[in-house]
């Protein structure tokens, strides 16, 4: 079976070398559906608990949440950093609360201190799915990932890798060594 959670995305983005509108920087809300997919664990009569599924989600992906997104070779990213370097913002601020855990994959880095992800493609909804994907694989069994943005929207599927251990009381996974990182509960 599956659980099915959504969570919202805030960003700012531009296609450079689009031909179109796409190709002016502009804002959209996201919302990226994550459906998770194992047994049910009996304990809890669950496959997983959303509100965890979020939170593992969001960890790393609040770096994409009020966030600035340019691809690699967009020549607004030099740009952009010189003025928050000229600013003294480029390494953070002590405002700046929203940093998830800084990440680096083939397809997306994030510097959270000054709020900006750089991208190898360009973030179109397809492009966000293959970044999310290569964020959680080994996180979550993902059986699907959907990305909407505006009237924009892809899917795709993938085969789960096996099921994990869970915790018969609050339905996490547990640790290597069988133990709940939430409730301390030890597999016998
Ligand atoms: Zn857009
Ligand atoms: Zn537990």
């Amino acid at each position: 079976m599956r659980s099915i959670t959504k969570l919202d995305l805030q960003y700012a983005h531009r296609f450079y070398g689009f031909n179109g509108e796409a190709q002016y920087l502009h804002g959209h809300t996201g919302v990226l559906t994550i459906e998770v997919e194992d047994s049910v664990e009996p304990g809890v009569n669950m496959v997983f608990p959303c509100n965890e599924i979020q939170k593992t989600a969001w960890n790393v992906l609040k770096n994409f949440d009020h966030a600035l997104i340019l691809r690699e070779d967009d020549p607004l990213l030099p740009a952009v950093l010189k003025v928050y370097e000229e600013q003294g913002i480029l390494n953070g601020h002590p405002q700046n609360t929203m940093k998830g855990d800084a990440f680096r994959t083939d397809l997306a880095t994030a510097y959270p201190d000054c709020r900006l992800v750089v991208t190898k493609e360009t973030m179109t909804v397809e492009g966000m799915i293959k970044i999310v994907y290569d964020l959680l694989k080994d996180r979550l069994n993902i059986a699907k990932l959907t990305f909407t943005s505006g009237v924009n929207a892809a899917s795709r599927e993938y085969v789960p890798q096996g099921s994990r251990e869970r915790c018969p009381l609050c339905g996490i996974a547990l640790d290597e060594s069988g133990v709940c990182p939430k409730c301390g509960y030890k597999k016998s």
